[in-house]
C-alpha cells in the first residue's frame, strides 16, 4: 500500500501516519519529493485498514496495491482450475475444452424436460441445465416446480448420462438442492447473498456462480473467493451480460470480461448468452464471441416449443436451432484452438 501525503505535510504528522502502519506489524518505508511525501508500506497490506488511515491528518489518498482476493487470483496457482461436474461421466470446465450446459430456463414438467434432455444430449451438451426454484423479479410470476423438478432432473440425468445444474436460493435449500444435483448454480441476484455463498463453499459440489445484475468484476471475483475461502474450489464463473443504459438487449453482455476474468483467476469463465441478449436469434452471435474471448463453456437456454415457455421464452433456442448452433460452435472453438467439450469417462 502507498500512502500519499498532502503538501506541507509536517514531521510530526507524518511521523503519526508511520507510527498508525507500524503499530500493524508493516515496516514503512518514506520517499521525500519537492512537493509531497510518499510512505510505502511494506508487509501484508491487508493488516491495514486504508479507510481509517486515510483519515489520519495529512493524508491526501491511500493506493492498496495487493488485489482484494486472494485464493481466487492467478497467482495463488501453478495451473487454472479444471472444475468437474458428474459422476462415473463428467464434463470438465477449464480444460481448454468449450463445455456446454443447456436446458430449459425451468423446469415446467417431466416430458418437457426429459424431451429437452435427449436433444441437447444429441446436439453435444455436456451439462443439463434447468431451473427447479426461480428467483422471478415479480413475487407473482412462475416460481419453479421445486423438488419436484429436481426430481425429474434426477431422470433425465439416469436416462441420459447429462449432469446436472440447478439454481439454489436459499441456504435453506442447499442440502436439498446438493442431494439431487451435480452443480450448484448460485444465480445473479444471489451473486452478494454472503450466507448462501458460504453455505455452497461448505458442500462437495461444484458451483456455477452468476455475475450480478450490476455486480463489477471484481465484485464477482470476492463472491467466488467467499465460497473458494470455505475450502470448495470448484467454482465455475460465468458472465451473463450486466445492466446498463441500453434497451436494444435485455443486458449488455460484457465480452471483456471474459478475458479480464482468465487474466485475474485461475477458475474457469463461461458465458452465458441467452441472459446476456435476451432473444434467441442474439445467442449464436454472442456465443461465437464468447468463444473468441477465450470462454471455457457457455449455458444456454433450450426450450422444446418457445413460444408456450412458462418464463422468458423469446430467450430460448428451440431444439433445431441449439443443433445448429452446436454444429456452428465447432469451428469457432477451433478457430480459438479448442474443441467442443464433450462427457468424459471416469475410470472406476
Ligand atoms: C437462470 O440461469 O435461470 C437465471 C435465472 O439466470 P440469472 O441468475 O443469470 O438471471
Ligand atoms: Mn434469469
Amino acid at each position: 500500500m502507498i500512502i500519499v501525503t498532502k503538501s506541507g505535510t509536517t514531521d510530526e504528522a507524518l511521523d503519526a501516519i508511520r507510527e498508525a502502519v507500524e503499530r500493524t506489524g508493516l515496516a514503512t518505508h518514506l520517499s521525500r519529493g519537492e512537493q509531497r511525501t510518499i510512505i510505502g508500506c511494506i508487509g501484508d497490506e491487508r493488516l491495514l485498514n486504508a479507510a481509517s488511515l486515510g483519515a489520519l491528518p495529512g493524508v491526501e489518498s491511500v493506493i492498496p496495491i495487493l488485489k482484494p482476493y486472494r485464493q481466487v487470483s492467478k497467482g495463488f496457482r501453478a495451473t487454472h482450475t479444471v472444475v468437474e461436474v458428474g459422476g462415473s461421466e463428467r464434463a470438465r470446465f477449464g480444460d481448454s475444452t468449450v463445455v456446454v450446459a443447456a436446458g430449459p430456463r425451468s423446469v415446467e414438467g417431466r416430458e418437457m424436460l426429459l424431451r429437452t434432455a435427449r436433444s441437447t444430449r444429441d446436439g453435444g451438451a455436456a451439462v443439463l441445465r434447468g431451473g427447479a426454484f426461480k428467483p422471478r423479479s415479480s413475487p407473482y410470476a412462475f416460481q419453479g416446480l421445486g423438488v419436484e423438478a429436481l426430481e425429474f432432473l434426477a431422470e433425465a440425468r439416469a436416462e441420459t448420462g447429462l449432469p446436472v445444474v440447478t439454481e439454489v436460493m436459499d441456504t435453506r435449500q442447499v442440502e436439498t438442492v446438493a442431494e439431487y444435483a451435480d452443480m450448484l448454480q448460485v444465480g445473479a441476484r444471489n451473486m452478494q447473498n454472503y450466507p448462501l455463498l458460504s453455505a455452497v463453499g461448505e458442500v462437495r459440489r461444484p458451483v456455477l456462480l452468476k455475475r450480478g445484475l450490476s455486480a463489477t468484476i471484481e465484485e464477482l471475483l470476492l463472491a467466488a473467493e467467499y465460497i473458494v475461502a470455505q475450502g470448495n474450489d470448484q467454482v465455475v464463473l460465468c458472465e451473463r451480460g450486466i445492466r446498463t443504459f441500453e434497451r436494444a438487449t435485455r443486458n449488455t453482455f460484457d465480452v471483456a470480461a471474459v478475458p479480464v476474468l482468465k487474466r485475474e483467476t485461475h477458475l474457469p469463465v463461461i458465458v452465458d448468452p441467452s441472459h446476456a441478449g435476451g432473444r434467441a436469434d442474439l445467442v449464436a452471435p454472442l456465443a461465437f464471441a464468447a468463444i473468441a474471448a477465450g470462454a471455457d463453456g457457455l449455458i444456454v437456454e433450450v426450450h422444446p416449443a418457445p413460444a408456450s415457455a412458462r418464463s422468458d421464452g423469446d430467450q430460448s433456442l428451440d431444439f433445431e436451432a441449439f443443433g445448429t448452433l452446436m454444429a456452428r460452435l465447432a469451428p469457432f472453438a477451433g478457430a480459438a484452438g479448442r474443441t467442443m467439450g464433450t462427457l468424459q469417462e471416469v475410470p472406476a
